[in-house]
């Protein structure tokens, strides 16, 4: 979809043709001009010729049930970028096998980049190299894709949340991050609520700074995945220029001012960061009331191996006896390599 393009043509229309076209696209979420049934044949004709609305994507799903589904779309460059819909099951209720309709809550995942700079040893975007930033416009893109997916199957499922934890370093690319919140947020366009869009950072202290600022208050998670700054220097390459004591400034600056809680992500790798002393270390540094610990299982990628699920809960444990608050995410989505860059990563042969 090209906006600039948008724009040039509806230049001469008429200005309520603008909020026509916002509703068209941004939330009955047409894929074909034809579709827009408010707009004169002439003008959708000519749109169709010269604004294209198809985003060219292969999606990847696991088999049956309600599972995450990935896609991997091309940009008009050619570069590949991944998105994944994750749908998380919902409460169970007595009614469940007999009703279609899903309780389930639905979180896209975007990338901010194609590829990653900055190269952590156990990413696969990060060992897959950088390409370049992404736009504001193919970031919010890949919320289209997803939402008009949905409706096409017609359960009247809705887009809950968005988090910025695919491919890329958010803030690497802050000022076209930031444009896509404001459009996804935007009544007029995406009006998707600020407390359900979350970015997460490897430490950028410069973003969280400048995301401390922004009027639009959304949430933070960091992602921390080791407890000092050695083991950390280690396993992301760019923790040098970013120590752990730097960070927790920044955040603490973005707790005073926003008084909002952050989360702290931390991958659970095997024999690597994930002993008694290292849970010890880590309850050491979460001492903010306003903080919170987000254990994810780690998806082999390479050199590194999963924590077994009963020292993720042994963690978990000690962490709690330190009143921190602890969650372990569910791993969504690892049949699909749904984590950072894998799916692309792994695309020849898959599937
Ligand atoms: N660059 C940002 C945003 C990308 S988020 C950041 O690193 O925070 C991507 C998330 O997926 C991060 O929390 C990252 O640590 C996690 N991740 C990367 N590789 C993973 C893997 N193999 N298994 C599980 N999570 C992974
Ligand atoms: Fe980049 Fe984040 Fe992957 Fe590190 S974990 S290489 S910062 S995407």
């Amino acid at each position: 979809m090209n906006l600039d393009k948008l724009s040039e043509i509806l230049k001469n229309e008429p200005k309520f043709r603008y909020a026509q076209i916002n509703k068209a696209l941004f939330q009955d979420y047409i894929s074909v001009w034809s579709e827009a049934s408010s707009l004169p044949k002439i003008l959708r004709e000519q749109l169709t010729a010269e604004c294209p609305l198809e985003i060219k994507a292969q999606i990847f799903k696991t088999a049956g049930g309600r599972k995450s589904e990935k896609a991997l779309i091309t940009l008009t460059d050619g570069e590949i970028i991944e998105t994944v819909l994750i749908r998380q099951r919902g409460e169970k209720t007595e009614k469940a096998e007999t009703v279609e309709k899903s309780t389930g809550r639905n979180t896209i995942c975007v990338s901010s980049q194609a590829g990653c700079p900055l190269g952590c040893a156990f990413c696969a975007t990060g060992m897959n190299g950088f390409s370049r930033n992404l736009t504001a416009e193919e970031i919010t893109e890949q919320v289209i894709f997803w939402a008009r997916r949905l409706k096409a199957e017609g359960k009247g499922e809705k887009i809950d949340n968005i988090v910025f934890m695919g491919m890329g370093e958010p803030f690497l690319n802050y000022a076209e991050f930031i444009k896509a919140v404001k459009f996804l947020n935007n009544p007029e366009t995406m009006n998707i609520g600020a407390r359900r869009l979350s970015v997460s950072t490897v430490g950028l202290t410069e973003g969280i700074k400048r995301l401390a600022g922004e009027k639009i208050q959304i949430n933070l998670a960091i992602s921390l995945h080791a407890p000092n700054d050695s083991l950390r220097r280690e396993l992301i390459p760019v923790a040098k220029k970013y120590p752990l004591r730097e960070i927790f400034q920044a955040v603490d600056n973005y707790i005073s001012r926003t008084g909002r809680r952050v989360m702290f992500e931390y991958l659970m790798i095997k024999g690597v960061n994930d002993s008694d002393k290292n849970a010890l270390e880590l309850a050491e540094l979460i001492k903010n009331p306003l903080y919170m610990v987000n254990l994810i299982p780690y998806n082999a990628t390479g050199k590194f191996k999963p924590s077994e699920r009963e020292r993720i809960d042994a963690f978990k444990k000690i962490l709690e006896k330190e009143n921190v608050p602890t969650t372990v995410r569910l791993s969504f989505g690892t049949e699909i390599a749904a984590a950072c860059g894998q799916l692309r990563g792994k695309r020849k042969g898959y599937v």
